[in-house]
């Protein structure tokens, strides 16, 4: 019943690498392209994050490479260098034993050793639109030998303000030549572009829910504003998450939160358009790897980016519409791995619980913002389990005597609560400043302010300065600071 990746009739080295690479079986939107893919049909597919859209276009795109020929046959289309990058690197992978060559091209890197690179006579060139299209009119970029087109994210791309510079692209190109158009929502430019540049396209759609949504828990929190920062920092101690992605709604939001959270002492780094290239890529590097384990990011920042093994995604703000927040959430819970989303909404923006359900139609539990004595509570917990696995391991002859010597002073209850003490870290709770995001209403009550292009711009969260800057933590619980300097929220893993 199930299809498998032998039933598609692929080549032996594109099996070897597919194997190479792990995956057992194709995913819905790749049973139902590839096959359409192969016969050189075009194809729309329209499916979540997540979903496995790159190998979807990259297996049939790669099959039909011809290796002896030296020109570019297959032009992949991104929104954002990283994601230009993440497709050439998957595409890398599945043309490795093929022998394929794949280049990224993206603005802001040097154009002079783009060129050179381009000289290695590439096959395949993954590329952002601005910079593909400064190459192609520096004739730099020859498109005549292309088959394959392909254009992924194309929404984003369309929110980005990319639409000419892809109609200017797809001219450029042959018209006998395949085109794959991948979007998570088909607005109606999208499809413009779809019934002028495509041949009698077929539309592959798969359901949000078949891969990304199931094997994530999704809860929200209602919180007021203020109270938001200390729920987050206490759910993190309480969670422990091995890898988290904060989605904050501004970018000043996310400066101000990666800010706070390093304060705490959490390891935090924020991504967000403003920052140069070079930053954001180290940043996501370091995420990866695990050197950072918290990472705040705007929905544009972290869109479409495929970042394996995220545990928990945290909505500090709740995401414009029902699709970011499937975007955000599909940040965790990929290729099969389980996961959890906590949201946070103010009691205004409740309806934007309701509105997302209905799109999902998933429903999110309520989960109640933990105490501050449950946070301590579960550091406790934390200490006394690690005493555990100390006393089962055995090796304190060294420490014996010492104990006897407290034991005879003091009572034992009293050495062991000090001890337990002496080790829990208690919460952070040093005072940091956010800037106030005003609350977001649900569009149901807004019908005047529908559209999320112009909310992005900043309806909202324009009212700035001191006003709206509040407090959050300082609830001294510990003064002393001692507990500050362990945190347990380090790299036990
Ligand atoms: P999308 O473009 O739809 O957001 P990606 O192509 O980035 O999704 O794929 C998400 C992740 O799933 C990647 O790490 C990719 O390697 C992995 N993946 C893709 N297809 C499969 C598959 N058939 N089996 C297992 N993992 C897969
Ligand atoms: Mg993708």
């Amino acid at each position: 019943m199930t299809i498998t990746f032998q039933d598609l009739g692929l080549s032996s080295s594109l099996m070897e690498s597919i194997s190479k690479m792990g995956f057992e079986e194709p995913s819905p939107i790749q049973a139902q392209t590839i096959p359409l893919a192969l016969q050189k049909k075009d194809v729309i597919g329209q499916a979540q994050t997540g979903t496995g859209k790159t190998a979807a276009f990259g297996i049939p795109l790669i099959e039909k490479i011809d290796v002896k020929n030296n020109s570019i046959q297959a032009v992949v289309v991104a929104p954002t260098r990283e994601l230009a990058i993440q497709v050439s690197e998957e595409l890398y992978k599945i043309g490795y034993h093929k022998r394929s060559r794949v280049l990224s091209i993206y603005g802001g890197q040097d154009i002079n050793r783009q060129i050179r690179s381009l000289k290695k006579n590439p096959h395949i060139i993954v590329g952002t639109p601005g910079r593909l299209l400064d190459h192609i009119n520096r004739k730099t970029i020859r498109l005549n030998n292309v088959h394959t087109m392909v254009l992924d994210e194309a929404d984003e791309m369309l929110n980005m303000g990319f639409i000419e510079d892809i109609e200017s692209i797809l001219s450029n190109v042959p018209d006998e030549r395949q085109t794959l158009l991948f979007s998570a929502t088909m607005p109606d430019p999208i499809r413009r572009i779809a019934e002028k540049f495509m041949t009698e396209p077929e539309l592959v759609k798969v359901k949000a829910k078949e891969m990304t949504v199931p094997n994530i828990t999704q809860y929200y929190l209602e919180a007021q504003e203020r109270k938001k920062f200390d729920i987050l920092t206490r759910l993190l101690d309480i969670q422990s998450p091995e890898l988290a992605i904060v989605f904050g709604r501004t970018k000043r939001r996310v400066d101000e939160l990666s800010e706070a959270l390093t304060l705490r002492g959490y390891t935090a780094e924020g991504i967000h358009g403003d920052l140069t290239q070079a930053k954001r890529m180290s940043t996501l590097r370091k995420f990866k790897e695990g050197t950072i384990e918290v990472l705040v990011a705007t929905d544009v920042a972290a869109r479409g980016l495929d970042i394996s093994g995220v545990t928990h995604v945290y909505n500090f703000d709740v995401p414009q519409d029902p699709e970011s927040y499937v975007h955000r959430i599909g940040r965790t819970g990929r290729a099969g791995k389980t996961g959890m989303a906590m949201t946070f909404v103010t009691p205004r923006e409740l309806d934007i619980v309701k509105n997302i359900e209905r799109t999902t139609k998933r429903k999110m539990e309520r989960m109640k913002p933990p105490t501050l004595d449950e946070a301590i509570e579960s550091q406790q917990q934390m200490t006394v389990e690690k005493m555990r696995s100390i006393i089962e391991n055995d090796n304190l002859s060294f420490y014996k005597r010492t104990a006897e010597e407290l034991l005879e002073e003091f009572d034992a209850q009293v050495v062991v609560a000090a001890a337990i003490k002496y080790m829990t870290k208690e919460p952070n709770s040093v005072e940091v400043k956010l800037t106030e995001e005003a609350p977001l209403y649900s569009k149901s009550k807004n019908k005047g302010r529908s559209s999320s292009n112009n909310r992005r711009k900043g309806d909202f969260n324009r009212r700035d300065g001191q006003k709206n800057r509040s407090s959050y933590g300082s609830r001294d619980r510990n003064k002393s600071g001692q507990g500050n300097k362990q945190r347990r929220y380090s790299n036990s893993k």
